[in-house]
C-alpha cells in the first residue's frame, strides 16, 4: 500500500488549522501544518515536499496568494497542487487567486464534502501529472541512450561533443577523443550468433566505464563503433586509450550454451582537438587514425596527426571490421 499522501496546511488561524487536519487525518491524508506563508515556503524547499497543498490567503509575512506566486516562478517541472482556502468572496478575488498560480480555489466556511471532492481532483491531476512526468522521461532515455548499453546513442554523443568543443574552444583545457571499434566483430557474429555479439559489446562497454575517470563520455557511435570523449586531458597522448585497449584483451563475453567464452580485441583512432576546427574535421581526422589502426594489424592504438586531414583520392575505404 502506499503512504498516505502528505498534504501541506498553511492556515495561521489555530481552530481553522485544527479542523483541516482532523477532516485530512479522517480521510486518510498525512498533514503537514505550517502557520504562515514563509514556513510553507520553507516547506517546499525541502528535499520532497507535499505535493497538495491547502494554503490560507491571508497570513502574516507572505501570504498565500504571494506563496502561490513564488512557488510558480520557480522552475519546478513536477509542481505542487495548491488549494487555496479563503475568506474572501468575490468573483475577482477568485481571478486573483487563480491568477496568482492557485490550481483551485474554495471558500470559507467550506463545505467538508466538498474539500474532500477538490482534494481529490488535485490528486488526479498529480497523477497525470506523474504520469506524464515519467512517459517524458521514458521518452528522453530513448532518445538519447542506447538500448543494449545504456550509454549514449550517436546523437547524444554527438551533441555532447559539440559541448565540449565549445567549451574548449573558449579556452578550455585540451580534449581528447577516440574512435573505438571492436575487431573482427562480423566474424564474433557469424560463428556465435547475435547474442553473442550483444554479450561482447556489452562487456565492452563494461570494460571502458571501469577504467574511465567520471567526467569521460562514452557513446554507442555505429554498430561496434564507440565515441570516447575525455575533456580537461592534459597528458597527450591520453593515457585513457591505453587503459581501454589493455583492459579489453582481458574481457571475455559468454558465448551462448557451448559457454565457451568469446576474447576479443578493440582498434582505437584517437586526436586531440586543435583550435579553428570543426567538429567533422576533429572527427575525420579521429576517424583516418581509426582506419590507420586496423590497417596496422588491429588492437593498437593510432594517434592522428595534428592538421587538416589530407584526403586521400584514390583508395575507397576498406570496411573496418
Ligand atoms: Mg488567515
Amino acid at each position: 500500500m502506499n503512504p498516505p499522501e502528505r498534504v501541506l496546511i498553511a492556515e495561521d488561524d489555530n481552530v481553522m488549522r485544527l479542523i483541516l487536519e482532523k477532516h485530512l487525518s479522517n480521510w486518510g491524508y498525512a498533514a503537514v501544518t505550517v502557520k504562515d506563508g514563509e514556513e510553507a515556503l520553507r516547506e517546499m524547499e525541502g528535499e520532497e515536499p507535499p505535493r497538495l497543498m491547502l494554503l490560507d490567503w491571508e497570513m502574516p509575512r507572505v501570504d498565500g496568494v504571494e506563496v502561490c506566486r513564488r512557488l510558480r516562478a520557480r522552475d519546478n517541472s513536477d509542481p505542487p497542487y495548491i488549494i487555496m482556502v479563503t475568506a474572501k468572496d468575490n468573483a475577482g478575488d477568485m481571478v486573483t487567486c487563480l491568477d496568482a498560480g492557485a490550481s483551485d480555489c474554495i471558500r470559507k466556511p467550506f463545505d467538508r464534502d466538498e474539500l474532500l471532492a477538490r482534494m481529490r481532483v488535485g490528486e488526479r491531476t498529480l497523477q497525470l501529472q506523474a504520469q506524464l512526468n515519467e512517459a517524458r522521461r521514458k521518452m528522453t532515455q530513448l532518445a538519447m541512450y542506447d538500448a543494449l548499453t545504456g550509454i549514449y546513442n550517436r546523437r547524444a554523443a554527438g551533441e555532447r561533443l559539440e559541448q565540449e568543443l565549445a567549451r574548449f574552444r573558449r579556452g578550455g583545457s585540451p580534449l581528447h577523443v577516440g574512435l573505438a571499434d571492436l575487431d573482427h566483430f562480423k566474424a564474433v557474429n557469424d560463428q556465435h550468433g547475435h547474442q553473442t555479439g550483444d554479450a561482447v559489446i556489452t562487456a565492452f562497454v563494461q570494460g571502458v566505464r571501469s577504467v574511465m575517470r567520471s567526467s569521460d563520455v562514452i557513446g554507442r557511435w555505429g554498430g561496434e563503433e564507440f565515441l570516447i570523449i575525455a575533456p580537461d586531458s592534459a597528458t597527450h597522448p591520453n593515457p585513457l586509450f591505453d587503459r581501454i585497449l589493455e583492459h579489453t584483451r582481458t574481457l571475455e563475453a559468454p558465448a551462448g550454451e557451448a559457454g565457451v567464452a568469446v576474447r576479443f580485441t578493440v582498434s582505437i583512432g584517437t586526436a586531440c582537438a586543435e583550435s579553428g576546427e570543426t567538429m567533422d574535421d576533429f572527427l575525420l581526422r579521429t576517424d583516418k587514425a581509426l582506419y590507420r589502426a586496423k590497417d596496422e594489424g588491429r588492437d593498437r592504438i593510432c594517434h592522428a596527426e595534428p592538421g587538416p586531414v589530407k584526403t586521400q583520392t584514390t583508395k575507397p575505404p576498406m570496411p573496418k571490421n
